[in-house]
């Protein structure tokens, strides 16, 4: 069974701390409604550091797949996760970091911040809300049901931006 780290966020970032590790996605509990299989490993490699404005953050890179279920043809897809996420360590209510101008998401700072729960909130941001597979992978093409579509591994070509 997974021991779910909990860092000290504002701590970890102060002291440039890193964490290194890697998730069954078995254990990522909010992902199993997108997901067909329980196949896959994530990577991750947390890391805090004080931004040049002197902000606490965490940078966190994932990498990985899983295997969402297609919402074509109801199998499963292979989806490589490869990304990166730079958060603001918000103090106080979140809302008042909401500027527009924000170049980081925010999250709450937490003397117990939940690293898996961290990982599972980025991952359901970076899965496409309808993933499929590409053209000539599905079996709904065969049924005529086939559409062009965007690649849904475009949203994993850069770094995750806003
Ligand atoms: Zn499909």
């Amino acid at each position: 069974m997974f021991a779910q780290p909990f860092i000290d966020s504002l701590e970890f970032a102060r002291q440039g701390k890193e964490l290194r590790g890697e998730l069954p996605v078995s254990a990522l509990s909010r992902l199993q409604d997108v997901l067909a299989t329980q196949e896959g490993n994530i990577v991750f490699h947390l890391r805090g550091f004080q931004s040049k404005d002197e902000k606490l953050m965490l940078e966190l890179l994932l990498e990985g797949g899983c295997q969402p279920r297609c919402q074509r043809c109801l199998e499963a897809m292979t989806f490589p996760v490869l990304l990166m996420s730079r958060l603001h360590l918000a103090e106080g209510e979140l809302d008042e970091f909401a500027d527009e101008d924000e170049e980081f998401d925010s999250i709450a700072a937490s003397p117990q911040l939940d690293v898996a729960g961290l990982i599972e909130d980025e991952l359901l941001l970076a899965l496409p809300f309808a993933p499929r597979h590409a053209e000539g992978e599905c079996e709904a093409n065969s049924a005529g049901l086939s559409r062009p579509e965007a690649n849904p591994f475009a949203v994993l070509a850069g770094l995750k931006s806003k």
